[in-house]
């Protein structure tokens, strides 16, 4: 069980009447995350992450990994040095690299922190012997830190000069397979977005330095958004105007059904999708042997999602000004418990009840719970904490705890109303919240049998 008297959580306290230096453009969610202690400004524009939000953000690769795992996905590590060499030979260190970190070691070899593992992967493939079309489609992912020099960090965790990402890269025979192993990635992200219970949409993207054919990105809808995505509300287009070169090149009827029912919303990109074609395996040389021993030109597709970026723009949606908002299977615990003050007189009978109600970890584990046992605290206190961090479901233990008819506790829900309730009916309640999160992870499974189905349809 999680104490909160034992909790690392430098909470920044901020002096009244204090001329606070904005340094950044600060939105909702960072504002909150800062100030809570759950994430502190490393030097300009890297954040180091407390514990709390490490929680949410250990859930966040749990529920990637499952439905990468689901669509047939293998888990490996590269290493962040990428050579430069590698980049030379697809012909992307000639484009604009000012965004990435550049080393040299002491023998003066060039590296990237690497942005993006397209040509590492690939390098990967061409030196081992040739595989064999048996072998194939090969779906490798990872997840680890990735690098880009921001000119202008902003939004905290949403655009870092560090972030978490996992990125996938899948291998294929033919254009065709690589178009099946596409559907079925981008069918686990329509899932695991799902989960999250986050209104997303994906769009029709540009493909960029990243190159191929084919490019979507899957968004949360939020005015800090710094996309600008056009959604037909007559047909299912929904795009970004990248696409047209730029917003003011963009149509005012909708590409595909051409009704005027074209709007425009603001989006935060959290994962993108690309059919590769050849672009790196060729320069590459990364092969396959075809079904009659000959070598052919391994097809790629390559799909990113962004860890921190997704806690980050979910909180960013999802919160209010004063409280932070989680989706119900990334917020750190499930369960806050708030105990009696000390040296109030009803104590002791409290506690007997507090400790009667601690068998709730029998419902959620012990881990999913957070015991605010900090009792030199008002119960006042450590339930605006608990308010402003979020949990689904927090539980005061106080006065009305002893009475001797029908004894009550408090039950708060996020961003719900508060109720009276005994011992029995908060137990059901947190038995309906494990059973809501058991849906959305076997949700897995539901729309697994709904994306073969729909790849069938395709092919
Ligand atoms: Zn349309």
């Amino acid at each position: 069980m999680n104490k909160a008297s034992r909790l690392f959580w430098p909470t920044l306290v901020t002096p009244k009447n204090a001329v606070v230096k904005q340094t950044e453009q600060l939105s909702r969610s960072q504002k909150l995350l800062t100030e809570l202690g759950l994430v502190k400004p490393g030097s300009n524009g890297t954040y180091q992450i407390m514990p709390i939000a490490q929680r949410a953000i250990d859930k966040c690769i749990q529920l990637v990994q499952s439905n990468m795992q689901a669509a047939g996905g293998q888990k490996i590590s590269l290493p962040v040095l990428t050579p430069a060499q590698l980049w030379k030979k697809t012909g992307r260190l000639e484009g604009d690299i000012s965004e990435f970190y550049m080393l040299r070691d002491r023998s003066g070899k060039q590296f990237l922190m690497s942005p993006t593992h397209e040509e590492a992967v690939t390098a990967m493939l061409a030196s081992t012997a040739p595989i064999s079309y048996r072998q194939l489609p090969l779906r490798l992912y990872q997840i680890g830190p990735k690098f880009r020099d921001e000119l202008k960090s902003r939004f905290g965790l949403m655009r870092a000069k560090e972030f978490l990402m996992k990125d996938m890269y899948s291998f294929d025979v033919s254009a065709e397979e690589a178009a099946q192993s596409y559907a079925t990635v981008t069918a686990a992200y329509e899932r695991f977005f799902r989960q999250l219970e986050v209104p997303f949409v994906q769009v029709e993207a540009a493909t960029g330095m990243m190159g191929g054919s084919q490019s979507h990105e899957y968004h949360f809808i939020s005015p800090v958004g710094e996309d600008t995505l056009l959604q037909c509300s007559n047909c299912s287009y929904a795009g970004n105007v990248e696409v047209f070169g730029s917003d003011t090149d963009a149509p005012s009827a909708c590409p595909k059904c051409q009704s005027s029912q074209l709007s425009r919303v603001r989006g935060v990109e959290v994962a993108h999708t690309f059919l590769l074609g050849d672009k790196y395996s060729k320069p590459l040389g990364a092969t396959f042997l075809n079904t009659t021993g000959k070598p052919e030109t391994l097809i790629m597709g390559c799909f990113g999602i962004g860890i921190t970026r997704v806690v980050a723009a979910a909180l960013e949606v999802l919160s209010t000004e004063q409280e932070l908002r989680w989706p119900k299977l990334l917020a750190p615990y499930d369960v806050c418990v708030i105990g009696p003050k000390a040296g109030s007189k009803e104590q002791a009978p409290a506690e007997r009840i507090e400790h009667e109600l601690l068998q709730l970890t029998q419902i959620c584990g012990a881990e999913q719970l957070l015991h605010d046992e900090r009792k030199e605290l008002t119960i006042g206190k450590r339930l605006l904490d608990a308010k402003r961090l979020g949990h689904p479901l927090t539980i005061v233990v106080g006065a009305k705890a002893t009475q001797a008819e029908a004894p009550k506790l408090e039950l708060h829900t996020s961003g719900g109303e508060k109720q009276e309730l005994d011992v029995a009916q908060v137990l059901q309640l947190v038995d309906s919240h494990e059973r809501h999160k058991q849906q959305l992870l076997e949700g897995t499974e539901q729309t697994d049998t709904k994306r073969s189905q729909r790849v069938g349809h395709v092919h």
